[in-house]
């Protein structure tokens, strides 16, 4: 560890106990929240669908599913809490060790604990605190930190309802070489390796056709649907037979989202990730050729391209036509 990382370990260290001020929800417990929750999450809980059942139940009123409890408090699509909240960033210290060699960061964990089931009408807010730093790790990713970020949830009297701990992993890929990082800011010399999938006895044919300039599609053996990610079974029948016919590799642009957080190593940031639905009906998660990110559109037509990132890798990607 050089000089430069043991005086960047001391001032995170010296961020741990930090406390950050209420964040407050946007709405009240409610029962039109529970139920979209419960449809996105598949809870068919009739505790929670049916306030009469809930009348009846050990709670004697409605309540909420307890893993909801973050949901309550989340900012909007603009990031934006209510007025009240606090704007300090509970995570300063991740901010900090991103702008001191430590670029990338990788949720690893997260931790609930319930004190009571919530009420309709209750109002929520929490408070955060940098509960620890971790020493330098190594880890298959990269070397880093450990930070575990201890949120208290409370009703907007003071009463705690429950805690959740998130834990990141905050650190540089291995293929940054020392050298490169020590000199601050300064761009790594030695690219990191793009991520690669993981290949299974189900999937490798998928792999194994793109490496071969060949973009395949799973087909059940029995009732000739046709199948995308690749899977042991046909959702349809249930068969285990399949084979893989070859696309054309002609679709369209059916969703696209473009990653701008968190930054992966080894691949490019703002990242646009197509969502393509081929002329054969399937469709599949790829990566975008020819056009800026900012020029993709719904419905645009595409065609596949096969894009070596190492010599191990070769990932689909789609250039409109
Ligand atoms: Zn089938």
């Amino acid at each position: 560890m050089s000089e430069r990382n043991i005086d960047v370990e001391a001032h995170v260290k010296a961020m741990v106990g930090r406390e950050y001020g209420r964040v407050y929800a946007w709405d009240p417990v409610n029962q039109p929240m529970i139920r979209q929750w419960c449809e996105a999450m598949g809870n068919k809980s009739i505790l929670y669908h049916d306030p009469a059942f809930a009348a009846q139940s050990i709670h004697g009123e409605p309540v909420a599913p307890p893993t909801m409890m973050q949901a309550w408090t989340l900012a909007g699509l603009n990031g934006e809490s209510p007025p009240g909240s606090s704007t300090v960033n509970p995570y300063e210290a991740v901010e900090f060790l991103a702008n001191n060699g430590f670029p990338v960061n990788v949720a690893v964990n997260s931790e609930h604990e319930y004190f009571r089931y919530l009420r309709l009408g209750e109002s929520l807010c929490f408070t955060s605190m940098l509960e620890s730093v971790s020493d330098l790790k190594r880890t298959a990713l990269g070397t880093g930190y450990f930070v575990t970020n201890l949120m208290t949830f409370m009703t907007t009297e003071g009463e705690k309802v429950g805690t959740m701990r998130f834990r990141l992993f905050v650190y540089r890929p291995h293929q940054v070489s020392d050298s490169a990082q020590s000199k601050a800011e300064q761009p790594a010399a030695v690219q990191p390796r793009r991520p690669h999938p993981g290949i299974s006895q189900d999937t490798r044919f998928f792999w194994d056709g793109l490496k071969e300039g060949r973009l395949l599609i799973q087909k059940c053996g029995a009732c000739g649907e046709l199948r995308h990610p690749p899977g042991p079974t046909c959702p349809h029948c249930h068969s285990f037979k399949w084979e893989a016919i070859q696309a054309s590799g002609r679709g369209i642009i059916h969703s696209f989202v473009v990653m701008h957080h968190p930054q992966v190593a080894g691949i490019e940031s703002p990242n646009p990730v197509l969502l393509v639905e081929l002329e054969e009906g399937t469709r599949l998660v790829a990566g975008l050729a020819g056009i800026k990110y900012s020029e993709v559109e719904i419905g645009m037509p595409v065609q596949v391209e096969f894009l070596r990132t190492d010599e191990e890798l070769v990932v689909p990607v789609f250039r409109p036509i």
